[in-house]
């Protein structure tokens, strides 16, 4: 605090320094510079005007500070009370005790602190009758420093009551500004904790900043790079500097502000001038180097200094945290590897467009590179980068603002625009190879979902669309799916009979009818296949052909076909009570089933339970399950067949089949699907197909049988092209056991 005036330039902590420059103004301030750059002031209260002079002389060569402060004079309680109101910035009171009443003094006292509520001013009472003096409790309640006899002053001692008075009044200010500057600095912090982003964070430093030091907000703040100083750039200006915002330092007209900042950011430090401040933030890995410029029209003193120190540390914080949250929100919105949206900007976007009531004209289009994995697998992830970037640059440049594209993942990206751009020309000017995208040809699948016919909120209509994207066939070029609310509406539909099924297959709502197997010659009854039947609570039958699709995509099948293996069992136990001994029952059995190595041992357990031999229960794969099932399916079955389990193939025909697989299966059924047995007669290559079926069976050792025989016309065909057995509704529907008991009884 007793520092001289040329030291107040320099920070405690070193945190300022001066500028060399000679464009700035380091002169000592005027010899009436005090805190806040405001002169201190004595106010001298008395009716005795000799004594006044006095004073007045006694003090005429007195510095404070190596400054002079002012002395005013008051002749009355009145008038001071007048002065004091007008000016609270008054240091010290010298104030004489009777005047216009025995107690003005002490009225006067009792006006200033009570009612103008001014608890800084120090207050020396001087008195000329000693019998005057006031009680002790009253001198410290109204908080009156000294208490003196006018005859007891001398002109040494008056000097060293000002200065202590002026010290202790000094101090009270500092810490009440400190206290107040502290208070606006929390609320700085706030407000630049909400800041948007670093333009809007400078403005708010600006504003803080003139605030603090009550002064008008003309300022600005730069960012420099890895670019020279003089290219920082500025992001913040406020005030008489409001023009120059966004541009660089290069082109500011002002060369002392334009070499202050420069200065400040090559040198990296603060400097204090006269009538200004520049502040340097040191920049981290995430945020810049920044300088901040304001205009303050005088000195800050210590107190000053000490807060803006503070404010700088707060700035520093804050300046990182604006550059996480930035760095956060890239993260957050934008793709890593294209540098494009990704899928929450998407969304975002998406949302205040469905926020909009229809129509609103927009669609949203997915689309997903076919080849991508393919290409990632032969010929590593650089090429399948390379690729995502063709396609990221043909989409920009097919689907220009306001269209927006989107990376969601992968290969999957979505574009939200205007509906009448987007459409199935568009997405063959994708395919089409360009310069940009290294003449790659790229085979895309695209879907179109129309938010007018989405009643779905944002990230609904995400799913939906990526689901549709999944069914557009590859290779089909331009085609897209589109979306369709009654297609939504059918899968809305077996979802809610996917969950009904799991109910069924609690409840024993589900039941199996048996369809007989025949001997094409003899007509006998050799077994018969198990076929799961559904009938809901309100007698409603669900046909197979939509739950088990249902119970395959849900992985309901595997309860449901332990089920129906459970009622063969029970089947075939009750044959054998009945002397059937001979007959043998199939069941169907799904990939799904098939991929899990337990199923060999619950087969097992199965026939074990019921005290039956394997040979006695037939399962049923379809040849693409067959063909395409994978390595454990492929095991399981060996297992399985091992233990003395038949096979048959069934739908054959309906897939593809590789003759070496076939035979590598060892399958002892071939059931030739109902559609060439249809298709008998039509014409005499239709036939020929089917002939060559049972001809390829008998080849490979298999028993050929026939599925879906209506007709006797039929029936003798497949007899005289030696096919062994049928089964269709010529010699018996699905139905249930006892019906089937009675069949074979009869
Ligand atoms: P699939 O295994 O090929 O069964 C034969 C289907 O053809 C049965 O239909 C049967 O009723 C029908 N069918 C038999 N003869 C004729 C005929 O002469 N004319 C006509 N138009 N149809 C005939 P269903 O019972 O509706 O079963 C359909 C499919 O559902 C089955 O085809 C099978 O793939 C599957 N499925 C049925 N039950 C089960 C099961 O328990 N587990 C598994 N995994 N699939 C099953
Ligand atoms: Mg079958
Ligand atoms: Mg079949």
């Amino acid at each position: 605090m007793d520092k001289k005036p040329e030291d107040t330039n320099k920070g405690s902590s070193g945190f300022f320094e001066f500028e060399p420059e000679p464009a700035f103004d380091y002169s000592t301030p005027s010899d009436e510079m005090t805190l806040g750059g405001q002169p201190l002031k004595i106010l001298s209260v008395d009716d005795d005007e000799t004594f006044q002079n006095s004073l007045r002389l006694s003090l005429s060569g007195f510095f404070y500070r190596g400054s002079k402060p002012q002395f005013l004079t008051a002749r009355s309680a009145t008038q001071a009370a007048r002065i004091l109101a007008d000016d609270p910035d008054i240091s010290v009171i010298l104030l004489d005790v009777v005047m216009e009443t025995d107690d003005a003094g002490l009225r006067l006292v009792r006006n200033i602190r009570e009612m103008q509520g001014n608890a800084d001013i120090r207050i020396v009472l001087l008195t000329g009758q000693p019998g005057m003096a006031p009680m002790r409790a009253t001198l410290e309640q109204l908080d009156i420093s000294d208490y003196w006899l006018k005859t007891d002053i001398t002109n040494e001692r008056l000097q060293s009551i000002v200065v202590g008075n002026l010290r202790t009044w000094e101090q009270i200010r500092s810490i009440n500004r400190a206290r107040h500057g502290l208070q606006s600095i929390v609320e700085a912090s706030n407000s630049l904790a909400r800041a948007a982003g670093m333009e809007d964070f400078s403005r708010r430093v600006i504003h803080e900043l003139a605030q603090l030091f009550g002064v008008s907000e003309d300022g600005i703040v730069c960012v420099r790079d890895d670019q020279p100083p003089h290219s920082a750039r500025i992001i913040g200006s406020a005030g008489r500097f409001a023009r120059v915002l966004n541009q660089t330092l290069e082109t500011l007209d002002d060369t002392n502000i334009r070499e202050a900042l420069a200065h400040s950011l090559r040198e990296q430090t603060s400097i204090a001038t006269a009538h200004s401040q520049v502040l340097f933030f040191e920049g981290t890995e995430l945020a810049p180097h920044t300088a901040a410029y304001l205009a303050t029209g005088r000195h800050l003193d210590d107190t000053e200094r000490e807060l803006l120190e503070v404010f700088a540390t707060n700035i520093s914080t804050g300046l990182v945290n604006i550059a996480l949250t930035s760095r956060l929100n890239r993260i957050a919105y934008e793709d890593d590897l294209l540098d494009m949206p990704n899928r929450n900007t998407l969304r975002r976007v998406l949302e205040s467009a469905i926020e909009i009531t229809p129509p609103r004209n927009r669609t949203m289009m997915m689309i997903e590179l076919n080849q991508y994995s393919r290409s990632c697998i032969s010929l590593g992830i650089k090429q399948g980068n390379l690729m995502l970037q063709a396609i990221a640059n043909r989409l920009n440049e097919v689907f220009p603002k306001p269209c927006i594209v989107a990376r969601l993942h992968e290969d999957t990206f979505a574009i939200l625009g205007p509906s009448n751009l987007m459409d199935a020309e568009k997405i063959s000017q994708l395919e089409k190879p360009s310069d940009a995208s290294h003449g790659l040809f790229l085979d895309i699948a695209a879907a179109r979902l129309d938010l007018d016919r989405f009643p779905g909120p944002a990230e609904e209509a995400i799913a939906a669309g990526l689901l549709l994207v999944k069914r557009a066939r590859p290779g089909e070029a331009g085609h897209i799916v589109h979306y369709d609310p009654d297609v939504e509406e059918a899968t809305s539909l077996r979802f809610a009979l996917s969950r009904d099924l799991y109910e069924a297959l609690q409840s024993r709502q589900l039941e199996v009818a048996l369809q007989p197997q025949v001997d094409l010659l003899s007509h006998k009854i050799i077994g018969a296949e198990v076929l799961a039947r559904w009938t809901r609570p309100n007698g409603v039958v669900v046909p197979p052909c939509i739950f088990i699709p249902i119970a395959e995509a849900n992985g309901l099948i595997v309860p449901l076909g332990r089920l129906v293996v459970e009622y063969a069992c029970e089947a075939l136990v009750a044959l054998d009570r009945a002397g059937h001994t001979d007959l043998l029952l199939s069941v169907n059995v799904s990939a799904l089933q098939l991929g899990r190595t337990e199923f060999a041992a619950e087969m097992i357990d199965a026939v074990t339970r019921h005290g039956l031999s394997p040979a006695r229960l037939e399962l049923e794969i379809t040849e693409s399950v067959a063909m395409e099932g994978d390595k454990t399916a492929g095991s399981v079955l060996a297992s399985l067949r091992a233990y003395g389990f038949p096979v048959s193939i069934d739908d054959f025909g309906t897939g593809y089949s590789s003759l070496k697989t076939l035979q590598s299966l060892k399958v002892s059924k071939l059931k030739i699907d109902r559609s060439f047995i249809e298709s008998i007669g039509r014409t005499e290559e239709d036939n020929s197909i089917t002939d060559m079926m049972i001809q390829l069976g008998h080849r490979l050792k298999m028993t050929v049988l026939a599925e879906g025989i209506e007709t006797e016309a039929q029936a003798t065909w497949l007899l005289e092209r030696g096919c062994d057995l049928s089964q269709g509704y010529l010699t018996g529907r699905p139905e249930p056991l006892s019906a089937f008991m009675t069949r074979l009884a009869s």
